[in-house]
């Protein structure tokens, strides 16, 4: 459920429609509802309240500080994957115990960084990362926290490039590699190993993968009797892009809650997708109608795969609704955007109802993975982000300008 609907066929944002919007802010812009991003937020709360989980925000899927501070105030913490993100979180007001850290490839000046900050645990990837913790909290005179990040082998369905609980996928230590570094955890004494995570991907809309990765998990705690204070679940829960059959956060919870609660470590979620996903919109603007796409015609939209890269990346489905909702006779476009790849696309081959020029698309479900995916490409200027709260339109973020695309770029004495 979200907050963006036809309401006397104008799509709204909560009450606001998405015409009073495009008189004031130029296309194209990003538009996140706050109410549906805390609704989204409480819903895995609430689902998950038996066993009372920390729910770290995955704030790679969308990092303003104003979508962070929102979680934050309602009890998030953050999970984060670079330096860039750790100055973020801290901007946004997180406090550094609610902070985990995951990334096959954290620099030794983000460790240190993140050891100076007494984050509340790293996730580490492997075994050279962990001599390289292991050292810098030596040198710092400190031990930080860490959790084993666990590749399960498990397969979930959903695109390859967000897979990540398989073996040969890049992320996390086998059980044995694991076991291990348990067993010689005197080794690395300047860190304190308290928790377990897993992650298996994004996207993922059944529930099996996660109990199937879960038991593993959980089994290797109980077969190797370690003591764990944490186990991190990660995030991953899937959506409703289009076809998708939406599971609830009750569903995800009524099969994950029995093989964690009553246990005696503390558990923590890492959702992104499912909290912003379906809280914001790209709203864009037909520039032309151009005859001729293998499927039908094409509608050439203001807003590209720099501003947008799931549909070129993944060829991921987004609903795209008129803003204004006319009785006319469907079509089917190709809505593409204006940069110079065959591959910029926002739909192929969709029907709608005939588009024209001047004419606004929302783009749905671009919460998550939306602005912070986005890029200069073409030498674009990336867009604004607005949010509806309170029953106001905000900017929260202003649209890059000109002079945004060569800051900090230096012009060589030879060329002045
Ligand atoms: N945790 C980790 C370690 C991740 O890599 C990701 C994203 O891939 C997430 C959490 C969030 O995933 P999602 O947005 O699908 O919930």
């Amino acid at each position: 459920m979200h907050e963006f609907c036809y309401k006397n066929n104008i799509v709204c944002c909560e009450d606001v429609p998405l015409t009073e919007i495009t008189r004031e802010y130029p296309t194209p812009f990003y538009l996140y509802s706050y109410r549906t991003l805390i609704d989204h937020f409480r819903k895995i709360r609430d689902a998950f309240k038996e066993a009372d989980p920390l729910i770290c925000f995955s704030m790679k899927s969308n990092s303003n500080l104003n979508i962070c501070k929102a979680l934050i105030k309602e009890g998030a913490g953050l999970d984060i994957v670079s330096g860039g993100e750790l100055y973020i979180a801290l901007k946004a007001g997180c406090p550094p115990e609610k902070i985990v850290y995951a990334s096959v490839g954290k620099t030794e000046r983000e460790i240190e960084r993140a050891i100076r900050k007494n984050i509340l645990f790293f996730n580490v990837e492997s075994t050279p990362e962990l001599i390289m913790i292991d050292s810098v909290a030596r040198r710092l005179r400190k031990r930080p926290k860490v959790a084993l990040r666990l590749n399960p082998d498990v397969k979930a369905d959903t695109h390859d490039y967000i897979t990540t609980g398989t073996r040969g996928k890049k992320f996390g230590i086998d059980f044995k590699s694991a076991e291990d570094i348990f067993d010689n955890a005197n080794k690395y004494s300047n860190v304190r190993l308290k928790g377990l995570h897993v992650h298996i991907g994004s996207q993922i809309t059944d529930v099996e993968p996660f109990v199937a990765a879960i038991s593993k998990v959980v089994d290797f705690v109980e077969k190797s009797s370690i003591e764990i204070e944490w186990l991190n679940i990660g995030g991953g829960f899937g959506i409703v892009y289009g076809e998708e059959k939406a599971r609830t956060a009750a569903e995800f919870a009524d099969a994950i809650l029995p093989l964690v609660k009553h246990r005696p470590f503390k558990l923590i979620i890492e959702p992104g997708r499912f909290i912003a996903g379906n809280s914001g919109v790209l709203v864009c603007k037909v520039l032309y109608v151009k005859a001729g796409s293998a499927g039908g015609d094409f509608a050439i939209v203001d807003a590209g795969m720099n501003d947008f890269i799931r549909p070129s990346l993944y060829n991921a489905y987004h609903e795209i609704l008129p803003v204004v909702k006319r009785k006319s006779n469907p079509r089917k476009y190709d809505v593409v955007g204006p940069i110079c790849e065959s591959g910029d696309y926002l739909a192929l081959g969709r029907e709608f109802p005939e588009v024209v020029a001047d004419e606004y698309l929302a783009v749905m479900g671009t919460g998550a993975y939306g602005y912070v995916m986005s890029s200069n490409y073409n030498s674009r200027p990336r867009p604004a982000e607005l949010m509806v709260m309170n029953g106001e339109v905000r900017q929260i973020r202003r649209a890059e300008t000109y002079a945004d695309l060569i800051r900090g770029e230096k012009i060589l004495k030879e060329f002045r």
